[in-house]
């Protein structure tokens, strides 16, 4: 019986955590690393494991980083089934679908750099194969119920508050006259959130393996970020201009079109205020809301059994096609554009922001995380000027930046799910390596490991 670690090893993406026992061989979360070129070429390489010998993928969420190396771990051998909640595999339809499209696009953009050496840089995955592990998915974790893997290995998954659908998992393993209890926090989410329930921890484990990601700081409360928020949106309102929100797709898209909408009912936002949704995932995931009432808040289960639409609000309009996208080119003032990539390093938004940064009226609002290097981390900082499809475009709209949203839990929220589960051993993951240091010393137990990659434990 053992546990290896075989991506988020003292850092934030790639999430891949492997459990053997009784000879059967399981994953939970087979993610994608994003981030600087390094990272990038990370995901063509080895597992650290023979794909074809894995029986089960268990997933925590949707997002990429926990889900988009699954269609290269299908092509590379992998054979059994995937287990999931309904809401996050109806989710993973849609990153996987795009993650593959990306990929292909991606390929093609090198194939012609190359001047036509197919063989330079061939896709990580194509949609081909994203279908191959779509079709990999099987039995359904339902919140607080238990499931029989196999022989020996039961899971429960409790819900996680990170995204819509998104699970912790407690592993009941037994191997003989050997029991442990495993749980896998996931990407646990910060509670308060209106759309998705609190963190709920399982119960007390031997072992647990959980994220850092905020293991180091507290957030802003969310009542002074909701102000922050609606002043800038009105604000530019009252000037004439538009608002640019690089957005991501799932759930932060989801969450502000919730917060236009109490806005707008309670007064803060203009009633005539025009909103639009640029981005077919964003939509998709919108939709993915309405369908699974089971992984949402109680107040929003109840609205949407009611008939009321969290997300209806008078002037949205959702841009599904790329004609109904470039038509919002033709507004100058007065609307609020929702659109990706969310750290603007491609997707829709680059042509809002062309449109826009030169507007002394408009404004653009940061609502998410902006790495280091990414156009999105550079107007931030203050960039004078963005380089925009071949064109130098002044930077003379206003820039916000509003930390407060935030899908993750922060230093005392994780300190107190720890507390919750009561572990005798710690491994930590998903974190960047100076803070996962602090967390471990703030966790005052002395049985704390920070995995490095490929290294393998016996339960
Ligand atoms: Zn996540």
């Amino acid at each position: 019986m053992q546990i290896s670690f075989h991506g988020a090893d003292r850092s934030v993406t790639g999430s891949c955590h492997r459990l053997e026992c009784n000879d059967v061989q399981l994953l939970v979360d087979c993610g994608l690393y994003q981030g600087s070129r390094a990272l990038a070429e990370d995901n063509a390489g080895d597992f650290g494991f023979d794909p074809a010998r894995i029986d089960y993928v268990v997933l925590t969420h949707a997002h990429l980083d926990h889900c988009g190396r699954l269609p290269l771990l299908v092509k590379r051998g992998f054979r059994g089934e995937i287990l999931a909640t309904a809401a996050t595999r109806d989710l993973a339809r849609v990153v996987l679908s795009d993650s593959a499209h990306l990929q292909e696009e991606e390929a093609e953009r090198s194939y012609t750099r190359s001047h036509g050496n197919r063989e330079h840089a061939p896709p990580l995955y194509t949609m081909a194969d994203a279908e191959n592990a779509l079709a990999r998915f099987g039995r359904t974790l339902r919140y607080g119920e238990r499931l029989e893997v196999c022989a020996g290995v039961g899971v429960t998954a409790y819900d996680a508050g990170h995204i819509l659908g998104s699970a912790s998992l407690y592993f009941e393993l037994v191997e003989g006259a050997r029991r442990r209890t495993v749980v896998l926090s996931g990407d646990l989410g910060t509670g308060g959130r209106p759309l998705l329930n609190d963190p709920v921890p399982p119960p007390h484990a031997d072992v647990v393996v959980m994220e850092t990601t905020y293991g180091d700081r507290l957030h802003r409360p969310l009542p002074q970020t909701l102000e922050e928020f609606y002043g800038a949106v009105s604000q530019t309102h009252a000037r004439g201009g538009n608002v640019v929100i690089p957005t991501f797709a799932l759930e932060r898209a989801q969450e502000l079109l919730y917060y236009l909408r109490l806005g707008v009912s309670g007064g803060a936002l203009p009633a005539s205020l025009t909103v639009f949704l640029d981005s077919p995932m964003a939509i998709i995931a919108t939709e993915a809301f309405r369908a699974h009432p089971e992984a949402v808040s109680a107040p929003v289960a109840q609205m949407l059994a009611r008939g009321d639409d969290p997300f209806a609000l008078d002037g949205l309009h959702l841009a599904r096609d790329g004609a109904a996208s470039r038509a919002i080119n033709a507004i100058s003032g007065g609307a609020v554009i929702m659109a990706g990539s969310g750290m603007c390093t491609g997707g829709r938004v680059m042509h809002h922001l062309q449109h826009n940064l030169a507007r002394d009226a408009a404004s653009v609002i940061f609502v998410g995380y902006a790495a280091v290097g990414t156009p999105a981390r550079r107007i931030i900082d203050g960039a004078k000027t963005l380089r925009l499809f071949g064109e130098e475009i002044p930077v003379r709209a206003r820039v916000y930046t509003i930390n407060g949203f935030s899908a993750h839990a922060d230093r005392d929220e994780l300190l107190a799910w720890h507390r919750a589960v009561a572990p005798g051993r710690t491994f930590l993951v998903h974190g960047d390596e100076d803070v996962m240091r602090k967390f471990a010393a703030l966790l005052g137990t002395a049985n704390v490991q920070m995995p490095a990659a490929d290294q393998a434990y016996e339960l």
